[in-house]
């Protein structure tokens, strides 16, 4: 047995440095998206540039707190099974963690990085109302599909229906909730 009750499950695939990287694109899009939207939709004022910079630092910061307190209760924890790669880092960044308290934990430090899909549509949607154009409208609309469309699409077809945790998971509507 592993840490926890449940055994350790066998992946059931290994994901190739491509694949991995592959996946991380709808993330890393959303974040240059959403600091584009935030440094251009307010060309004239003073804090626009800090602002993208302080989004993409917390995009960053987001992921790397999701690796420390989300991943290791992972069943991908510390395996190439996991398809973006957060696990193999999270085994250098956090000791492993009770697999049945994924859930929880999932659930606990999700909203930490909720405001990362909100901050940039709202802020443009502010900007459009200060001064409407139509390439800002594009921009903000590219993020909104790649944020809310494409990268939830992508995750729910490509990693999580392999995952050995989907019953468990709030994300994919799973009841399993340990006390953790
Ligand atoms: S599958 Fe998700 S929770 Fe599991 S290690 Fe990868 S990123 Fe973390």
């Amino acid at each position: 047995m592993e840490n926890g009750t449940l055994p350790a499950p066998v992946p059931k695939r290994e994901y190739t440095w491509r694949e991995t990287a592959a996946a991380n694109l709808p993330y890393a899009a959303m974040i240059l998206l959403g600091a584009a939207t935030i440094a251009l939709g307010f060309p004239r004022a003073p804090w626009a540039a800090a602002g993208a910079v302080a989004y993409g630092v917390y995009g960053v910061g987001g992921a790397v707190w999701i690796m420390i307190f989300v991943c290791p209760y992972c069943a991908y924890y510390g395996t190439r099974g996991c398809p973006c790669g957060y696990g193999l880092v999270a085994a250098r960044l956090a000791r492993k963690g009770d697999r049945e308290c994924f859930a929880p934990k999932f659930k606990r430090h999700i909203p930490a990085i909720v405001p990362l899909w909100i901050i940039p549509l709202a802020a443009g949607v502010i900007a459009l109302v200060q001064s409407f154009n139509g390439w800002l409208l594009g921009l903000v609309g590219v993020f909104a599909v790649n944020s809310y469309v494409l990268l939830p699409l992508l995750a729910q077809r490509h990693s999580c229906g392999d995952c050995p945790q989907r019953e468990g998971c709030p994300w994919m509507g799973g009841k399993k909730n340990a006390e953790c």
